[in-house]
């Protein structure tokens, strides 16, 4: 059920409105493809938007950050300067409901019971996320939920010249206090979109057990033949979260994005490598998102998204590595 109906003349001036506070965020076509970008205030994507190329995942969790600051003092410990935490109060809007998925997936991982990164924490409480349903599927997408709302704080639902909107989350209904929204009664609007298109569900509890009992498997090594090791899958994916710490050379203690489908990824001051081939790499990827994060949290890692299916460079897809999976006897 969607909540309101807004023609997207009102949902614009509404968004403008909501600059003054909230710096809003929108995908942004550069060449021929969408990036995430401050909105300009006017523009909607055009009818041929279908993803961004990268998830949003950066901006939750930026591929480089710098987590503090240390200088040596003489005959004093070294002083150590942490970064002020994220402040800014943000709308992104038009994300694609895999995208807001996966962000229950990173909050899993950097808010829980044992741990909370205040980094990705912070951004994430100040962060109001409206998704756009997806009403036709892309070259890749394997998604189970084309409408799942999880993730998202509104929901909105494309129908021409105007948005039906869905309020999701505590945060999303706060947001609309607005007379653009108010000025209609809510109405209850039935979701009826025609039969999933996606509806390519490979992912099942099938395949978490298929797991456990090929871990040997000489297809890992056939199925990498093709793997050139170039962690695009990885780093364009909305639920991958390895990441290195490192220092540079001027007092920075920095965290950026690793990949376990690179070769130093555990590598040892030893020299040793546990994982020394890319069958192994290839299996820790799979294992780690259908297997392991099963086992953990009761969910796959992975929201179907596609887009290491389309940006593979040598078309390795996650989806026929799947089901060759559960192929084996
Ligand atoms: S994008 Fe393809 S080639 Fe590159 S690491 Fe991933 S599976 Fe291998
Ligand atoms: S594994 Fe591939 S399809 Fe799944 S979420 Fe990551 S990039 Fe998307």
């Amino acid at each position: 059920m969607f909540d309101y109906q807004v023609s997207k003349r009102e949902f614009q001036n509404w968004l403008i409105k909501m600059q003054e506070e909230y710096e809003v965020w929108a995908p942004v076509k550069v060449g021929k493809n969408y990036t995430w970008g401050s909105w300009d205030g006017g523009s909607f994507p055009d009818e041929d938007y279908q993803n961004t190329l990268k998830p949003p995942k950066d901006l939750f969790f930026p591929q480089y950050e710098v987590l503090l600051k240390y200088k040596k003092v003489k005959g004093k410990r070294p002083l150590i300067i942490e970064p002020d935490l994220p402040q800014e109060k943000r709308i992104i809007w038009e994300v694609r409901p895999c995208d807001a998925r996966s962000l229950t997936i990173l909050d899993r991982v950097f808010i829980n019971k044992d741990y909370e990164d205040p980094y990705y924490s912070h951004r994430r409480k100040n962060t109001v996320v409206i998704s756009l349903v997806c009403q036709k599927p892309g070259l890749g997408c394997f998604c189970k939920d084309p409408l799942t709302t999880e993730g998202s704080d509104l929901m909105l639902l494309d129908c021409g010249d105007t948005y039906l909107v869905k309020l999701v989350s505590v945060k999303g209904k706060g947001l609309i206090k607005n007379p653009v929204f108010t000025a209609d009664k809510p109405i209850n609007i039935p979701m009826e979109l025609p039969a999933n298109p996606f509806n390519l569900e490979i992912a099942d509890k099938d395949l978490a057990e298929k797991l456990e009992v090929i871990y040997r498997s000489p297809l890992w090594r056939e199925l990498q033949e093709k793997c050139v090791n170039c962690g695009v899958c990885t780093f364009l994916c909305p639920t991958c979260h390895c990441f290195d710490l490192t220092d540079d050379q001027k007092g920075k203690k920095v965290r950026s994005w690793d990949s376990c489908m690179f070769a130093s990824f555990t590598k040892q001051a030893s020299g040793h490598n546990p994982r020394p081939t890319g069958a192994e790499r290839l299996r820790q990827r799979v294992m780690h998102k259908f297997r392991y994060f099963f086992e953990n949290h009761g969910i796959f890692a992975c929201v179907g998204c596609g887009r290491c299916v389309e940006k593979c460079p040598v078309n390795l897809d996650i989806r026929e590595v799947l089901q060759r999976i559960k192929e084996v006897q």
